[in-house]
């Protein structure tokens, strides 16, 4: 009753009109907040909802992903990697020197200060995901696809784990939770893992979204029902009158906003040139391979350290994702990502039998120093980032979408925003 009165009042008497530009996560989540605080809201995407990352992640609420990809020493061990038909690491040779400033910038940032302050401030986009995601979900019909629980990382013996004490060690200063189990211990909390790992390490109060696409989805249609707009059109442009954005331009027709939130993930950078901005953004495309039917299911989501993929338990599917391979937004699947990850499974569960492998490609959208970009649009008052989450979008988006909608509406969020600033770049 509440809610449908706040519709009928939203949409009778709304405070903005705000274009959302992406329905992936981050758009969805924050058309979802702009809604609840009474305001008009027009999402627009070229094909979605959950058309791009948000579709086909590992779907891990990943609270303690504070980690960033470029740690020290990565730069060393990147060459060899690229060249391992079993690290995953790809290139496109072609595309190599387009990503050169891009990487460059990309390793440096790997120095143990930057690290630490990076992971400060994902700690503080992600420590308490689960219940972002149970908050921007509640009453909307997308409840069922969360759930709350571990999220387990398996090594081969525990002098693995022991050479990767740095990460440990800074998920540990931030108060993220974790414990260590043995190969019995693993055994005794996942059956279905027994014996495929010498040694592991759960982190509690994660969560997981048993279909990422259809909950997306589901939201998406909640705001709908709530009196929001969707739209599918391509957005080529802005027309900016007085300092600001008075219509978005699409392939199909104009769009009149208030404000607009540019959410459109790997694509960010078509808007933000347009408004006369630059943020180094690039394609880290991941993959994953879907086991239908599947005889095992972990528990909960599995990092397999070795090969750096995570198997995920979905609704009918055994999902593992992962794989890092920068070549721009080309959407040729490269065979030898598809079958690294199906041999590195097998590996695994050699006696995993399933009715058949789907298989998707999509693209992280990662900056130089792995911390999106959400806040102000430094050029244009009126325009808002929220793009850029790289592995952890899926994680960061609600609570993403909750602070753009706060300061849309004129609040300040309780949290230092500053490292997430489009004009950190400058
Ligand atoms: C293999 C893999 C595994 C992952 N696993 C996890 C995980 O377990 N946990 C986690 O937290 N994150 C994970 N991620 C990362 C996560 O999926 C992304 O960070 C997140 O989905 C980004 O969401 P988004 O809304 O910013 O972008 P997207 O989901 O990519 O959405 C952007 C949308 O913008 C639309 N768009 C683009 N340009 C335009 C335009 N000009 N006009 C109109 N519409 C446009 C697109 O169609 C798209 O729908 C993973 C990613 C990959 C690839």
């Amino acid at each position: 009753m509440r809610s449908s009165f706040r519709a009928h009042m939203a949409k009778s008497n709304p405070k903005k009109t705000v274009v959302i530009v992406g329905a992936g996560i981050v758009g969805v989540s924050t058309a979802i907040w702009l809604q609840r605080a009474g305001h008009r809201v027009v999402v627009i995407d070229k094909t979605g909802p959950a058309a791009g990352a948000s579709y086909g992640n590992a779907g891990v609420l990943a609270a303690a992903s504070i980690v960033p990809v470029s740690m020290p020493g990565l730069w060393k061990k990147a060459p060899g990697m690229l060249f391992d038909r079993n690290a995953p690491l790809f290139m496109r040779w072609s595309y190599f020197p387009k990503a050169i400033p891009f990487l460059i910038k990309f390793l440096l940032n790997g120095n143990i200060s930057r690290v630490n302050k990076i992971a400060d401030s994902l700690s503080l986009l992600l420590h308490d995901c689960a219940d972002q995601h149970a908050a921007v979900a509640k009453g909307t019909g997308a409840e069922k696809y969360i759930t709350h629980g571990d999220y387990v990382f398996g090594f081969k013996d525990r002098a693995v784990y022991d050479a990767d004490q740095l990460g440990w060690r800074m998920r540990k200063d931030r108060d993220h939770p974790f414990e260590e189990m043995d190969a019995d211990q693993l055994a005794n909390y996942d059956p279905a893992m027994a014996g495929r790992f010498g040694f592991a390490v759960r982190c509690p109060n994660h969560g997981r979204i048993s279909d990422p696409g259809k909950y997306v989805t589901a939201l998406m249609a909640h705001v709908e029902n709530e009196g929001g707009e969707f739209i599918k059109a391509e957005v080529e442009d802005t027309i900016v009158k007085n300092g600001k954005v008075t219509h978005v331009v699409t392939n199909t027709g104009m769009v009149e906003a208030d404000e607009v939130v540019i959410a459109t993930g790997v694509w960010s950078n078509k808007l933000v040139n347009k408004l006369g901005g630059k943020v180094p953004l690039e394609a880290e495309r991941g993959y994953h391979i879907e086991f239908v039917n599947p005889s095992i299911m972990p528990k909960s989501p599995m990092m397999v350290a070795s090969g750096r993929f995570v198997m995920t338990p979905m609704e009918g599917r055994l999902r593992c994702a992962g794989v890092v391979e920068f070549g721009g937004l080309s959407e040729r699947r490269n065979r030898k990502a598809i079958e690294l990850l199906k041999r590195q499974t097998l590996d695994l569960l050699p006696e995993l039998t399933y009715d058949r492998i789907d298989e998707w490609m999509g693209f992280r959208p990662s900056t130089t120093d792995s911390l999106p970009v959400i806040g102000a649009f430094d050029k244009v008052p009126n325009v808002w980032s929220a793009f850029g989450h790289q592995h952890i979008g899926l994680s960061g988006g609600p609570k993403t979408g909750r602070w753009v909608a706060q300061m849309i509406d004129g609040q300040m969020p309780n949290a230092d925003l500053a490292p997430f600033a489009i004009n950190r770049f400058q």
